[in-house]
């Protein structure tokens, strides 16, 4: 059962999240192991100190986050009589975090081990937090520190777990509580080296811990509990009428949490997918709907579109060159330039002379620019967004593309590719015009006569 931010947001929050734990931990007699987040604001918080940091301002960085352990406390005095307690561990944490943020400023270490470092507080924090606040509630939990389980390579802020190693000391650290009757609380996000460097899994990586636990544990479940009732047909901050979906394949998922869809972390799929755990997606201030379910079995529904999901913040890169004409070699170099740099390529599509590519990640743009001119002539035009039209059986169904394109025929769409898993359609749009094709979409497949659409899929 993971929590996010939100589900630890303040004193009534962790009270639901009692209630929820309770209900499965007594009503339903099961073992479950939790996961949480950093209450929310935290992570954010303590990446601003760090760039506050950063610019030579120590002291200002941990003034700044005084009111998040104000925070910590008042839940502890407000839900348990282990306050005296988490005064002492809040007081300590303070201490080193201001240690480490004075080095930050004064480059004593590496940046990126400071900032894992600091930010891996926050789930460190929370997750103490709770273990307290369930024992107040006479449920016996215990709070086990991630990083005794989620084994990761050195890669500070987007860190891999080693599967094995992971699973093996998961196992070393949990079997005993859970056969015990205990329930582990861990803190998402955050990981260690096999010598115990502390590392983190990249923005949102708390879904990751508790699908990567689950596969450890072979888990019956694993629960993302969050603060919308599962994963929806759009994103309900763009589009009000977003309604849930029950029931998704793995890859619909993967697809839609990787193509931006923010309810899952993308890599969250991959092992609860390898030992075929179904990932349910609840909403904690409506425990009692049923949310999301992925698994492996496909709904047959005449609606073959289930979701769309949207990225923004892209960048499109084309390479031009006769030399591709008829030649080989020439996507090989380009990818190794990418390759080389450690960057991720979301879509590609290639014409006689030309290669276009879109990326999330730009920090390495320059040199790679530069080194893709030694290939052919460059353009790169920022502020781009992905749409990603997901749904099983997309590329057997006739008519779906005709149904897309002509909502969106006064907007200028590029890089348009039918994905190779047959289960999405993603193209790019200028930025500025995602929300309204995001919304015309939306009222293409989910807001007309469900029997229609039916009608038109089939036909
Ligand atoms: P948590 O803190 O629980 O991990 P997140 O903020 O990471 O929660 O993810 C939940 C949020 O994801 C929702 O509040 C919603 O705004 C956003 N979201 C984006 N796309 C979707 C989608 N297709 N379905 C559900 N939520 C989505
Ligand atoms: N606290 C981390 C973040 O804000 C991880 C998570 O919430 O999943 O990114
Ligand atoms: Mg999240």
């Amino acid at each position: 059962m993971k929590f996010g931010g939100t589900s630890v947001e303040d004193s009534p929050a962790f009270e639901r999240l009692v209630k929820i734990v309770r209900n499965v931990h007594t009503l339903k007699a099961s073992c479950p192991v939790v996961v949480v987040s950093a209450m929310s604001g935290v992570t954010n918080a303590l990446l601003a100190s760090v760039g506050q940091a950063t610019t030579g301002d120590p002291e200002g960085a941990i003034h700044s986050l005084e009111p998040q352990w104000e925070r910590h406390l008042a839940v502890a005095q407000a839900l348990t009589r282990e306050s005296a307690a988490i005064r002492v561990l809040l007081q300590t944490a303070k201490q080193e975090i201001s240690d480490l943020l004075r080095a930050t400023a004064a480059e004593t270490m590496p940046r990126p081990l400071l900032q894992d470092l600091i930010v891996s507080y926050g789930e460190r924090l929370s997750a103490a937090l709770l273990a307290a606040v369930l024992r107040q509630a006479s449920l016996p939990a215990q709070h086990v520190d991630a990083r005794r389980c989620i084994i990761t390579n050195g890669e500070h802020g987007r860190a891999e777990p080693l599967q094995s190693e992971t699973s093996r000391r998961t196992r070393a650290e949990l079997d005993s509580l859970i056969v015990a009757e205990k329930i582990p609380v861990l803190g998402g996000f955050v990981g260690a080296t096999v010598d115990g460097t502390t590392t983190t899994l990249g923005r949102g990586g708390s879904d990751y811990t508790a699908a990567l636990l689950g596969a450890a544990l072979a888990a019956n479940e694993v629960q993302i509990w969050t603060d919308v009732t599962g994963v929806l047909t759009a994103d309900p901050r763009l589009v009000s009428q977003a309604r849930t979906i029950t029931r998704l394949s793995y890859a619909e998922a993967a697809e839609l949490a990787y193509f931006g869809a923010k309810v899952l972390h993308p890599k969250t799929i991959q092992p609860a997918m390898e030992q075929r755990i179904p990932v349910r997606i609840c909403n904690a201030r409506e425990p009692a709907a049923a949310g999301t379910i992925v698994c492996s079995d496909t709904e047959l529904s005449p609606r073959t579109v289930k979701a769309i999901a949207h990225k923004t913040g892209i960048t499109i890169v084309q390479v031009t060159s006769a030399r591709m004409l008829g030649a080989y070699g020439f996507l090989h170099a380009i990818f190794e330039v990418f390759n080389r740099h450690r960057t991720a390529i979301d879509i590609v599509t290639t014409s006689e002379v030309s290669v276009s590519l879109s990326l999330d990640d730009t920090s390495k743009l320059t040199a790679i620019v530069n080194e893709l001119k030694q290939l052919g002539a460059v353009r790169v035009e920022h502020n781009q967004a992905i749409i990603c039209i997901v749904g099983e059986g997309l590329r057997a169904t006739p008519g779906i593309a005709a149904r897309i394109f002509n909502c969106l025929s006064d907007i200028n769409v590029s890089l348009i590719s039918h994905g190779a898993s047959s289960v999405n359609v993603t193209f790019v749009v200028e930025e500025k015009n995602v929300r309204t094709a995001i919304s015309r979409l939306h009222a293409t497949f989910f807001e007309h006569n469900a029997a229609e659409i039916g009608e038109a899929a089939v036909a």
